[in-house]
């Protein structure tokens, strides 16, 4: 039966839709791209919840996003990455001030018809410790060319678009001007290396994108030649609501696990009681900040949620035991994708409070 289209995060059709995502969940190794759920979000609408209706899209609340997110991240992570990655391009072209990029660009993405990814890392929390960046963009007449790699791209052999940042050089030298650009995956000189085997994630198909002198023109650039071009367009940055969003679905996942284990087991019921307090704690305050309220940072959120999911999937494997140790079992997958919020798009401040945490230094 087909699914209903999700107009909102009360409906009944997107429970129905986690239901599906869950079911096709476990398919986490690398080649297993989940188009079947990827179909049913777009057959659902997902993929519209994120941009307005003048491109198509049903232009959902932040918070409505964030209940959104809530739901498919509990589902399935690999399927709800995948689109956050998608969205944040979508989100990005639509921000720009370049509107025949938009009228061709965000149709065809809000139904679903094309793909789009990310490659912005190397501006922000990857290979920033070397001199010479890895991804330059060398002035060419009006437009520029990108010589390089960007390292991390989601779906990176999937993608038709890829929403891709670059610094631009003087000579051999950087300056501190970078751009943003949509390239085509198909544009000569690109190529998409062979996605990394992962210790969670891998059917998400990330991997490192080789850009050889690949032609950027003015009707493919989103933002720049500007000093710090991420901080332009849209104000949600690497390490906002949204990647604490998706680790509190999967502690969520995790903490239902624990109900569901407590019913039968009294030594279970006041650490499920504890976790769910502390989930229904920090996803109040995701509601709020994502409602334009400033509870809190969004690095002290992505430091609450980053601890809760490490300690929730942990707590879900120990009452698990031997069974969810065993490959296939829904809790080792739970605890190999809690690791990724360590690295994905992690600011220092929140590294640095999550080893504090780790080394047990309190202060
Ligand atoms: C599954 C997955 C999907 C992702 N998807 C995307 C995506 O779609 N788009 C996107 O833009 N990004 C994506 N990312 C990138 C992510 O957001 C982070 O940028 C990335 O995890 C940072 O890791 P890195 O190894 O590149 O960091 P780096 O900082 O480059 O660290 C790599 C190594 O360099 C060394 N090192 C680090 N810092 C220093 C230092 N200061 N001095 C000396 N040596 C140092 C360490 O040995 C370290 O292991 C993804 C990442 C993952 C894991």
């Amino acid at each position: 039966m087909p699914l209903a289209r999700i107009t909102d995060p009360d409906s009944p059709a997107l429970a129905k839709l986690c239901e599906e995502l869950a079911s096709r969940a476990g398919a986490d190794s690398l080649g297993d791209w989940p188009a079947e759920s990827l179909a049913l979000c777009g057959e659902a609408g997902v993929f519209e919840w994120f941009l307005s209706e003048e491109w198509g899209g049903q232009g959902w609340s932040e918070a409505d996003t964030v209940r959104g997110y809530l739901a498919l991240s509990q589902a399935c992570l690999t399927t709800t990455f995948i689109i956050t990655q998608r969205t944040g391009a979508c989100r990005r072209i639509a921000g720009s001030q370049n509107e025949s990029l938009k009228e061709r660009l965000l149709p065809p993405l809000a139904t679903g018809q094309t793909l789009a990814t990310v490659g912005i890392s190397h501006l922000t929390t990857s290979h920033r410790h070397f001199r010479k960046p890895v991804l330059r963009a060398i002035p060419d007449g009006g437009d520029f060319v990108l010589d390089g790699f960007s390292p991390w791209v989601t779906s990176n052999d999937r993608a038709d678009w890829i929403v891709i940042g670059a610094t631009i050089m003087a000579g051999e030298e950087p300056t501190d001007q970078q751009i943003l650009a949509v390239v085509p995956t198909d544009a000569p000189g690109l190529s998409a290396e062979k996605p990394a085997n992962l210790v969670g994630l891998s059917s998400s198909r990330t991997g490192k994108v080789e850009l050889n002198h690949v032609p950027v023109t003015q009707d493919g650039l989103i933002a720049g030649p500007v000093e710090n071009v991420m901080m332009t367009g849209r104000t949600s940055r690497s390490g906002g609501h949204e990647t604490s969003t998706l680790a509190l679905g999967l502690a969520a996942a995790a903490i239902e696990f624990l109900a569901g284990e407590a019913i039968q087991r009294q030594d279970l019921k006041p650490i499920h009681t504890a976790l769910a307090a502390e989930l229904a704690d920090v996803v109040g305050d995701v509601l709020i900040i994502a409602s334009g309220e400033a509870v809190c940072t969004n690095e002290s959120l992505r430091q609450r949620a980053n601890s809760l999911v490490l300690r929730a999937t942990q707590a879900s494997m120990a009452a698990a035991k031997g069974a969810g140790y065993v490959v296939g079992h829904p809790v080792e997958r739970w605890c190999r994708e809690a690791l990724f919020f360590l690295v994905w798009s992690c600011p220092q401040p929140v590294m640095n409070a999550n080893l504090c945490e780790l080394a047990g230094i309190t202060d």
